[in-house]
């Protein structure tokens, strides 16, 4: 049988990042799922592209064109106010398909799918300046597995391993888009992208009571430890936070002089007056969203912290804007959030 490679001359993009809106298949279900098939894939070496855990995703809709900040403002505007009357969906993910150019998994039912991508299409045709490609006549909602690289791959023996992986379908729900500038990374031949904002479907959930979190000042065996103190350290939690800050680190004068203190004080006859002043430690920085937002940047801090004890925090800010930090931060906001534990 004759396959494509995906990354073909048409399906290259000219002059990338394009600006699409994803829904991020993180949840643990659907990534052991996705595993499922990485031991078949794996043989073939660099003719498949393996899509790694953390860019598995479906695609709402894409713009294949360059935008400049400005049209992306607005289109993720225009898609968050459209998405507060959309719903989250759920889906079971399988079976899986091995199809011309890339091993891609079903989602069904199809319907509250192609609902979020009428909604997010409608909403990006009304930005100016912005080109959708024509829509299908029926939407067809799928995540990619594998993208083959090289016409040499999927062959009857492939598709017979294939069928005899069949892991258990799983359900999930997709309750968020991201608005995301998505790369086609040809040298490992699939897609990632870099977070703009994150946007919920339905209205978003009222604030709860927050606690303030300072991020790097106890640097702790309790958050940097490889077991968390309590729970699943694959539990995804989403934690509202009053203000988050971060400690600057202290500079290398200023450990070393930390470290000769806390050795003099334990030595109780090393001070013949006074013991010496404490270290000034730099003052805590309140995290600041820095995304575009109108003629300037968002400034927001009201802020959303998400990920589990062994994965990068995800932040939002208010209106939705996301980035990544570090799995430190995440550690010290999920023991700052649940101190009583
Ligand atoms: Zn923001």
């Amino acid at each position: 049988m004759d396959v494509e490679s995906f990354f073909s001359e048409k399906r290259t993009w000219a002059d990338g990042p394009y600006l699409h809106f994803v829904a991020v298949l993180d949840d643990p279900a659907y990534v052991a799922y996705a595993q499922a098939h990485h031991e078949l894939l794996a043989p073939y070496g660099d003719r498949v592209g393996i899509v790694p855990a953390p860019w598995l995703h479906w695609t709402a809709q894409g713009v294949h064109h360059r935008l400049d900040d400005g049209q992306v403002e607005t289109a993720v505007q225009a898609v968050r106010e459209a998405a507060r009357h959309a719903a989250p969906a759920t889906v079971t993910m399988g079976p899986v398909w091995p199809g011309p150019s890339a091993v891609t998994v079903a989602m069904y039912p199809e319907e509250p799918l192609a609902a979020i991508n009428t909604l997010v299409r409608a909403a990006m045709s009304a930005v100016p300046g912005v080109q959708l490609r024509e829509s299908a006549t029926r939407f067809w909602p799928h995540s990619t597995l594998a993208y083959f690289r090289s016409p040499s791959v999927h062959d009857a023996e492939f598709n017979r391993r294939l069928r005899t992986i069949r892991p258990e379908r799983v359900e999930i729900t997709i309750s968020r888009l991201l608005a995301v500038h998505m790369y086609q990374d040809l040298d490992v031949g699939y897609y990632t992208w870099t977070p703009i904002a994150e946007i919920p479907l339905g209205a978003a959930e009222a604030d709860a009571a927050a606690p303030e979190v300072v991020c790097g000042k106890t640097r702790t065996t309790a958050t940097y430890g490889t077991t968390p103190p309590w729970g699943d350290s694959d539990a995804e939690s989403e934690i509202t936070v009053g203000r988050l800050a971060v400690q600057p680190p202290l500079s290398e004068s200023q450990i070393r002089y930390e470290s000769f203190a806390s050795a003099a004080l334990d030595d109780s006859t090393y001070f013949e007056d006074a013991e010496p002043p404490m270290p000034v430690w730099p003052d805590p920085v309140t995290v600041v969203c820095e995304r575009p937002y109108g003629d300037g940047v968002c400034g927001s801090t009201r802020l959303r912290v998400r990920g589990s004890w062994n994965s990068p925090a995800v932040i939002i800010c208010e209106r939705g804007h996301s980035w990544q930090d570090t799995v430190e931060m995440m550690r010290e906001v999920i023991v700052a959030a649940e101190p009583a534990r």
